[in-house]
């Protein structure tokens, strides 16, 4: 249910409805806008009864939310919301891109690949410190060693960056030293794991699940939501399909269809959504172009030797032709790559 406060009121006004909600045993989540201030409520079992939220002072009506998905819906806030990343921001007008090397595996490999995507154009570098691996003989990443040079990364660059935790004690290390949590989506079903990021303080990046529906994708979101931390950004990253020539299935159409009922903003991951080099670029430039608010591309300077994810990896170079293809594009589709 929404609880729509009217026009003007204070900040003491919403605090005082806020808490009269919270008083009968319900949570409140106050969602400012551009006209006014909602409120979500959520925590009940079955129906609210309306009439005793139209009677609290200061509310102007109060209108049922008929989806499963309450506070990512744009029933419950209309305008697109912007999450920020350490200082950059992600959806609105702009496209954002997410770049660097699947995994941290060296200090040096972390600070070139680092240094030669933020010469591109990159916003945010990207780079797993944990990594979850089909194989439990494949590299798993460095840990909190790998936390370390990230931030190094970030003090060389000044580029916030994003990594990947595998479970609550991974959100706490990757908390204290990253600008945003990544939940991978092998991850995306894993409620304690989703409560938990509710409870953090940074934003979350959420990749979907290789094979779930947008509705799933959406509750697996709203979980974080209704924890209270509203700083979510989406990721589609490929689905299983019979297709057999690329990785996973890059399911475009899932952009439109979020952005039709969610305000929250959406990534595309075209690496891991094909799985090669070669299709990275044409499919980054069809995301921009379906409406994607920015782009997650793993990038490596010798991609060859790469410890994960080699061969959907792109060069410094193909990453910064492509960035020269995306500054063409946005200003066609009304979107701007700073
Ligand atoms: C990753 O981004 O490195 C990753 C493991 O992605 P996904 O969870 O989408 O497989
Ligand atoms: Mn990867």
């Amino acid at each position: 249910m929404l609880v729509v406060m009217r026009k003007g009121a204070t900040a003491d006004e919403i605090r005082g409805v806020a808490e009269a909600i919270e008083a009968r045993g319900f949570r409140a989540h106050p969602i400012p806008g551009a006209q006014r201030t909602a409120i979500g409520v959520t925590g009940n079992k079955g129906a609210l009864d309306a009439p005793v939220f139209e009677s609290l002072p200061d509310v102007l009506e109060v209108i049922p939310v008929s989806h499963a998905y309450k506070l990512v819906s744009r029933e419950v806030k209309n305008e697109d919301t912007i999450v920020r990343v350490g200082e950059v921001p992600v959806g609105g007008r702009g496209l954002t891109i997410v770049a660097g090397p699947c995994a941290v595996e060296s200090r040096e490999q972390t600070l070139i690949v680092a240094r030669a995507i933020k010469k591109a154009g990159a916003h945010i570098l990207r780079g797993g410190a944990f990594k979850p691996r089909t194989s439990p003989y494949s590299f798993q990443g460095l840990g909190e060693e790998g936390l370390r040079i990230l931030a190094e990364a970030r003090e060389a660059t000044g580029l916030p960056v994003v990594t990947e935790a595998l479970d609550n004690d991974g959100v706490d290390l990757v908390e204290r030293y990253a600008d945003a949590i990544q939940i991978g989506a092998r991850n995306m079903q894993n409620f304690s794991l989703l409560k938990r990021a509710g409870r953090a303080k940074k934003p979350v990046i959420l990749k979907r699940g290789m094979s779930a529906t947008l509705e799933e994708f959406l509750m697996s979101a709203e979980y974080i939501l209704s924890e209270g931390n509203y700083d979510v950004i989406l990721c589609e990253r490929g689905v299983r399909t019979f297709s057999d020539f690329s990785r996973n299935t890059l399911d475009l159409a899932i952009v439109p269809a979020v952005k039709k009922i969610s305000h929250l903003p959406i990534l595309v991951d075209p690496s891991h959504g094909t799985g090669s080099r070669e299709k990275v670029a044409p499919l980054s430039r069809a995301s921009a172009a379906v409406g994607a608010d920015g782009l997650m591309i793993e990038v490596h300077h010798a991609p060859n030797t790469a410890l994960s994810d080699g061969p959907q990896s792109i060069t410094p170079e193909m990453f910064a032709q492509l960035v020269q293809d995306l500054k063409q594009i946005a200003p066609v589709i009304d979107r701007s790559l700073t």
